[in-house]
């Protein structure tokens, strides 16, 4: 399989629990950048605790803030339809975001932000240890890859993040508005179908 294996140093996680309901009690009041004297709700994440799959986005949008939960705007809608294309459900999976907060007007994260905030996906994904995870958008894929570049470059190819598989694909808020980017979204979904039924083979038995 084409792949690039990064090493990643110096981002263990600041003091966080190692329960997954301690962390998102903390989560929930967090003060660690100034993105909580706006927020509605913190978007912690949700779904399957013991998933294979996990997905990653960017930040809460406005219906998010609101409702307390990743991806249930317009984005999500389509997020459903691109599991469901895979066979799999929400409830398969686990959906966290790079940011826990929404920043105002939906603009980009900030890198303090994201510093500020790395730490909880960090221990999410150490807690869930997923087999794969899907990167949505450049910031998922900055954030677990350390890549920066044009997508197109890199797609297709799978990414190692303290061992977990990592696809990099396009959000979903994107493909709303760039039908031309489908085709490779479907070969990414495709991709991370096949990881995950590898994933569920039993291994087999060398000795
Ligand atoms: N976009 C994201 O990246 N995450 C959400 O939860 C919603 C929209």
């Amino acid at each position: 399989m084409l792949g690039k294996e990064f090493l990643f140093f110096n981002r263990e996680n600041i003091d966080l629990p190692d329960d997954f309901k301690e962390l998102q009690l903390q989560c929930e009041s967090c003060k660690r950048c100034s993105l909580f004297k706006t927020r509605r709700n913190v978007v912690f994440g949700k779904g399957n605790k013991n998933a294979i799959l996990m997905l990653v986005g960017e930040a809460p949008g406005e219906k998010e803030d609101i409702k307390g939960e990743p991806f249930v705007g317009a984005a999500g809608e389509l997020l459903t339809k691109m599991l469901k294309a895979i066979n799999l459900t929400r409830d398969d999976v686990y959906i966290a975001n790079v940011l826990k907060c929404r920043p105002p007007q939906n603009r980009d994260p900030t890198p303090e932000e994201i510093e500020a905030c790395k730490g909880y996906l960090f221990k999410q994904i150490e807690i869930i240890n997923p087999k794969i995870i899907l990167a949505l958008g450049r910031h998922a894929i900055k954030f677990l890859t350390d890549y920066s570049g044009p997508l197109s470059a890199i797609r297709g190819n799978v990414f190692y993040y303290k061992g977990i598989k990592v696809i990099p694909t396009y959000h979903p808020a994107a493909l709303i508005y760039h039908q031309e980017w489908k085709r490779g979204s479907w070969e990414d979904l495709k991709l991370a179908r096949r990881l995950y039924d590898e994933a569920l083979k039993p291994q087999m038995n060398t000795d």
